[in-house]
């Protein structure tokens, strides 16, 4: 007998209002090709999920956005309204029915929110799939519009059931205790991947968690077992092929089944036992020192500290998991909520009143981050599943900031270090156990895994005189702020730095990355020595910086800043810079979780402007955001690939309106009194450049401006660096300005704030110089400029070869203006010529940095 003869066709109808979609060209790889199953998408014009088929409630996601309905055929249709709307944990969802109810062709099964939807989402475009396709012969879909409930959307063919096989026979393998990394657990997606990997084995396969089990193979049992991240589960399989399929399922779900995953750390919402069952200790390829009593890491902020170890660290407090009755636990936690936001707000009005704007912002930025419905929503979830105020508010805390910090992104690092600072003050407050604020002892130097914004914030730069930390690297978070606070640092040390007791005398050089221990009294006199040199040469270096920065053969080169707000703006100015070469201007917005207006937008740009001195350049970026790196009121879908994902001016073509108004108010505030300048970050294909431009000419054409404004180009992406002479010729393109940040991470495919790659992603690598050289060719040849504005220019070491590349300003980190112009007066334009020439020639960065020899002082 044939195993599958047509017998019947059902019909499909409308689950919802609104246009079909083929499913093969939806955004998701996943349902697009149909690992889920056969289907079809349909673009909602109503906002209530019907059943296409009469039968049972097979199974009804936690988080309500996907449901099945398995006909009395035993076919399931899965249904997933928008895509990637797992991820919002159920807000605006409300289910109509539950697992197990009978439903008929028709009845509301969920009611959603589209406008929510359509904001938080990657997209609305609902799904409609065949969850056991094996069980249909084909599907046919319709075209164009359909009405819920009326219309039927697609005919399928029944395939004659498959006759029972023998019951496989062979030995049984299971896997080790494995635990779900996915950030949302096994939903469709990974789901989809799991039981596609495990149709490709002919062993039965079962996927365990805790008493219950599911056939691996089928789509509805997985997703009915409600695999959350953290959970722990064990595949077992019996057949001829069960060792391998045990082997490839056990490393595709430790690596997420196609997701992106963040480690998973022991403090999600529920709680995750025996991790250490899982955790493979991680062997790092880091800089590692022989020396027992030298400790090598990556150089985050230069200087030398000499002083006595602290170690930084958060107490450990301890909880109950189950809580009284949920209204109780609720307002407990709401109160200790209240008293926190009480807490912050008199801090901050404190440090306004002491005059200190950022620590207080950073205070102001922690009470806000308390309202935030994601966070509360996380927490109050889990009171109402029964745990206690503290351990559900821990739960969500780090559950919120591990998601944050699995963005990769820096900055966001820095938000989730924010959640998980209000977060122990919450904790605090909730439990009464309050962690010791450590004394800092003059002459203090700070080692700890990662230091939060806010640990840094309260940092007494009068005590602190250096700090190291096993995470980050060059470009990283700590290494930011420490340059800015012109304190030495090491990111990225080696873990043993951590075993240090407190009190240990210890050299920290932020130069060369390193940590001593055990000086003797003359090697730290010694140093001691040094420093006072190196202090001196500070002085000198202070004493010209407002002077241009001239080569001995009088070629000048521009020396600005690299600013992220007005207060920059003013203390650049103290510091003798020539001007702005880069305003992250998303850095302006960032605590904000509402959009800036536009007339907002002018006022800062017009604000940085005056602080400049008239006719001094100030070149405005437009918004850097993008997978990596959202703003709180710019939703951005999460990507798996985020770095080369909608980032930059990407986001800025996809949603015009927001580049667009942020046009108008730099035009608005052209007049301002500096010289203002636009470019936009992250343009790759002259297409990415033209798009962005139209917007600027369109705009600036409703405007009337009549102030010449120049337009450039951010080179961070190796295309633009190749293919410089075609971007220099483009019409309206009046400077480069070279983001070596990226531009080196994008040519070595190494993310700039590995730890591990940390120490090779250097802009000194030929690689990168060679591109930097060209494109100042490029440019010249149209007399046009090309500028610096990622961390090399802040490298004296490079600063002598990036002028001989033909570099023609350099913006730096505001601490480092002095010494850069200082560097720069150090040779001849001849000198640097020959350098530059070298350099291109050499074969590694070592080689390179051999060129310059700095004097240690
Ligand atoms: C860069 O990539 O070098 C740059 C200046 O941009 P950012 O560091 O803000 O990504
Ligand atoms: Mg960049």
């Amino acid at each position: 007998m044939e195993a599958s003869t047509t017998v019947s066709t059902i019909e499909l109808i409308a689950p919802l209002t609104g246009v079909m979609v083929p499913i093969e060209i939806i955004p998701d790889p996943v349902f697009a090709k149909k690992m889920v199953g056969e289907g079809f998408s349909i673009d909602p014009l109503s906002n209530v999920l019907v059943a296409p088929i009469a039968g049972e409630v097979a199974d009804l996601q936690p988080s309500h956005h996907a449901i099945t309905i398995r006909s009395a055929d035993g076919i399931e249709v899965l249904l997933h309204i928008g895509l990637d709307t797992v991820r919002m944990e159920g807000e605006g969802f409300s289910p109509k029915v539950k697992e197990g109810d009978h439903v008929e062709v028709g009845d509301p099964l969920i009611e959603f929110d589209l406008d929510l939807v359509a904001s938080k989402a990657k997209s609305l475009l609902t799904q409609v799939v065949i969850a056991n396709s094996e069980r249909i012969e084909s599907l046919t879909p319709v075209t164009g519009v359909v009405t819920a409930g009326q219309d039927v959307a697609a005919t399928a063919e029944l395939a004659a059931p498959v006759e029972e096989g023998a019951v496989a026979t062979g030995r049984t393998v299971t896997s080790d205790a494995l635990l779900i990394p996915n950030p949302t657990g096994l939903h469709a997606r990974p789901t989809a991947t799991l039981v596609n990997l495990a149709k490709s084995f002919g062993s039965d396969i079962r996927l365990r968690k805790g008493e219950e089990s599911a056939n691996a193979k089928s789509m509805v049992g997985i997703m009915g077992l409600a695999v959350a991240r953290g959970d722990k589960v064990t595949v077992s399989a019996t057949g001829p092929d069960a060792q391998e399929a045990i082997a490839q399922i056990t490393e595709a779900i430790q690596t997420g089944l196609g997701e992106d995953c963040p480690a998973v750390g022991t403090a999600d919402t529920e709680a995750v036992p025996a991790v250490e069952e899982v955790v493979v200790e991680e062997e790092s390829t880091g800089p590692r020192s022989g020396d027992p009593n030298l400790l090598l890491g990556v150089s985050a902020s230069p200087g030398l500290g000499v002083g006595t170890v602290l170690q930084l660290r958060h107490d450990d407090i301890q909880v109950e998991e189950f809580g009284e009755d949920h209204h109780k636990e609720r307002r407990k936690l709401n109160a200790a909520i209240d008293r926190s936001i009480l807490d912050l707000s008199a801090l901050q009005q404190r440090l306004e009143k002491e005059d200190d704007a950022e620590k207080a912002g950073i205070f102001g930025a922690h009470a806000e981050l308390l309202s935030d419905p994601d966070l509360l929503d996380l927490a109050v979830s889990a009171i109402d599943k029964g745990k206690s105020a503290a351990y559900a508010w821990r739960g969500a805390f780090n559950n919120y900031a591990d998601r944050l910090a699995g963005l990769k992104n820096e900055v966001l690092a820095g938000r989730a270090n924010d959640v998980r600072d209000v977060g122990q003050r919450v904790l605090e407050e909730l439990t009464g156990q309050r962690s010791e604020k450590p004394e800092l002892a003059e002459g203090t130097i700070l080692i700890a895994e990662d230091l939060t914004p806010s640990d840094t914030a309260q940092l007494d730069r009068s005590k602190v005189v250096g700090f190291a930390t096993t995470n980050g690297g060059a470009s990283s978070h700590v290494a930011i702020i420490a340059r800015s606070m012109d304190i030495p640092a090491v990111a990225g040390i080696e873990g043993r730095a951590l075993d240090i007791p407190d009190g240990s005398r210890v050299v920290l050089d932020g130069s060369k990355g390193s940590l001593q221990t055990n000086l003797s009294d003359y090697e730290i006199q010694g140093i001691v020595e040094r420093q006072q040199r190196i202090a001196a040469r500070k002085a000198a270096e202070d004493e010209r910086k407002d002077e241009p920065a001239v080569t001995t053969d009088g070629h000048r080169v521009a020396v600005v800043a690299n600013i992220g707000g007005v207060e920059d703006a003013q203390e650049a100015m103290t510091k003798g810079a020539e001007g702005v070469g880069l305003l992250r201007s998303e850095f302006v917005f960032l605590g904000r979780t509402k959009a800036p207006t536009e007339e907002e937008q002018a006022e800062v740009y017009a604000d940085c402007s005056r602080a400049l001195q008239p006719g001094q350049p100030l070149v405005i970026r437009t918004l850097d955001v993008g997978g990596d790196k959202p703003l709180p009121y710019l939703p951005i879908p999460a990507e798996e690939n985020p770095f080369l994902g909608i980032r930059g001016v990407r986001v800025g073509i996809e949603r015009p309106e927001v580049l667009r108004a942020q046009c108008r108010a730099i035009m608005k505030a052209a007049d301002a009194g500096a010289e203002l300048n636009v470019m936009f970050p992250m343009i790759a294909t002259i297409e990415d450049w033209r798009a962005a431009k139209k917007i600027w000419d369109v705009e600036a054409d409703r405007l009337g401006l009549t102030t010449k404004v120049p337009v450039g180009i951010m080179m961070e992406v190796p295309s633009v660096a190749v293919m410089a002479r075609q971007f220099a010729a483009e019409e309206g393109c009046d400077f480069f300005s070279v983001g070596t940040n990226d531009l080196t991470s994008y040519t070595l495919a190494m993310d700039r704030g590995h730890p591990k790659l940390a120490a090779q992603v250097d802009p000194c690598n030929p690689a990168i110089l060679a591109l930097i050289g060209g494109a100042c060719d490029a440019l010249h040849e149209r007399g046009k400029w090309l500028g610096i504005c990622g961390g090399v220019a802040s490298d004296p070491q490079a600063v002598p070869i990036l002028v001989g590349l033909g570099v023609d300003e350099l913006s730096c980190s505001i601490p480092a203006i002095p010494s850069i112009k200082a560097q720069v007066r150090a040779y001849s334009l001849e000198q640097c010529k020959e350098l530059a020439a070298q350099a291109v020639l050499c074969s590694t960065p070592a080689e390179v940095r051999a060129l310059v020899p700095m004097d240690e002082a």
